[in-house]
């Protein structure tokens, strides 16, 4: 989308790439195999990306999107085009009963709370296996046990057993041998649950374990085109561009002090540019003092003391003719510079995740393809 077709009031936005979307299931479908199924994770409103326009595109090549809770199911809506939504965090026990009647996928940890489930009628689970995450699921050593008793219990349909890996994209020992004691149980659980599918890799699983023997696979963040271990990044595609404009152009004396705490001084003079964006923005406010950047016309202009709630100032001494209503990239690509979600993530103390999910709601989204 040409920057000048968007409406000159616009403060900040993020511009998302469907294209590019597509690709990226494509290349996860490729590492995966025809016969795994994708598990599309949309949940968090597709890590900020609009999960009614994400589920649209993702469609074709997903057998079901997985989202946080109720809420984010019904949200969804059409766009899911019948396709099965599972639930990946546990319901309260007051959204059981919605959960049940809109025949969503619930995620159990026990026998008992899938009957919790079932007094409000017929439901599919997913049985989760608890194989060094420690938040939901049975405990590894009574998941035997805890499966059969969960076979038995009326009206439920185990659609699915499954675990989920804490460290794929720190610790390959680790998860090798997370996946190798799961495929023990999964082959011990085969034999009594005939038809029924298994699954374990998130994204960095996918890209470091896979291809598996597991019948469906959980990307999520790779969807959107980064990748959470480094030597792939290339294979995708950055789904996702944020921008903001400059607001005001100032000449600075040295010795100028800048931001909340002062804690930048300026040694020489310098040409400031105020950026719309802030931390209510979902700019993170740890990037300060921490070597961030933003792009204008191309040039990677540094972070200038602390992010406030509605703007932050960089140095724009190396920028040609910069003016107000110039548009900033916070990450993306400008020219022949760009700056990753990666990136501003590591500069900040967190990870693409955060970042990604915390872009508010004064972000519009625009679409192109
Ligand atoms: C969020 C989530 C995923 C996706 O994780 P990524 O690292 O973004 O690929 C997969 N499985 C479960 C259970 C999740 O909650």
């Amino acid at each position: 989308m040409p920057n000048q077709s968007l409406p000159e009031d616009l403060r900040t936005w993020a511009e998302i790439d469907l294209g590019a979307l597509r690709h990226n299931i494509d290349r996860i479908r490729s590492r995966l195999g025809p016969g795994v199924e994708i598990l599309s994770v949309v949940k968090a409103n597709a890590y900020g990306h609009g999960a009614m326009r994400v589920a649209s595109e993702l469609v074709a090549e997903t057998g079901i999107f997985g989202v946080a809770n109720l809420r984010e199911a019904s949200e969804l809506g059409p766009s899911a085009q019948g396709r099965d939504l599972m639930l990946l965090s546990p319901c309260l026990p007051g959204e059981r009963h919605d959960a049940v009647r809109r025949g969503h996928i619930v995620t159990v940890s026990s026998a008992s709370e899938a009957e919790a489930y079932s007094v409000f009628g017929p439901v599919r689970v997913n049985f989760k296996i608890d194989t060094g995450m420690g938040r939901v699921g049975c405990s590894f050593a009574n998941a035997e046990e805890e499966a059969l008793r969960l076979k038995h219990v009326a009206g439920v349909g185990v659609h699915s057993i499954s675990t989920h890996l804490p460290s794929a994209d720190e610790d390959d020992g680790f998860t090798f041998a997370q996946l190798n004691q799961f495929s023990d149980l999964v082959k011990v659980l085969r034999g009594h649950f005939p038809g029924v599918k298994f699954h374990a890799l998130n994204s960095a699983g996918l890209l470091t374990q896979g291809p598996c023997d597991l019948e469906i696979a959980r990307p999520g963040l790779l969807l959107y085109g980064i990748s959470p271990i480094e030597g792939v990044q290339s294979e995708f595609r950055a789904v996702m561009e944020w921008k903001a404009r400059v607001g005001l152009v100032r000449e600075m004396p040295a010795g100028a002090s800048f931001s909340y705490g002062r804690t930048y001084v300026s040694q020489v003079p310098i040409r400031t540019a105020v950026i719309s964006v802030g931390y209510a923005d979902g700019f993170p406010r740890q990037a300060s003092g921490n070597g961030a950047s933003v792009l204008i016309r191309g040039i990677r202009c540094p972070l200038l003391g602390r992010v406030t709630m509605d703007q932050i100032i960089v140095d724009s001494t190396g920028v040609d003719g910069v003016k107000e209503g110039d548009v900033v990239t916070l990450f993306g690509r400008d020219g022949n510079a760009s700056i990753t979600v990666s990136e501003l993530a590591e500069q900040s103390g967190t990870i693409a995740w955060d970042i990604l999910t915390g872009i508010g709601r004064r972000v519009e989204r625009f679409y192109k393809d």
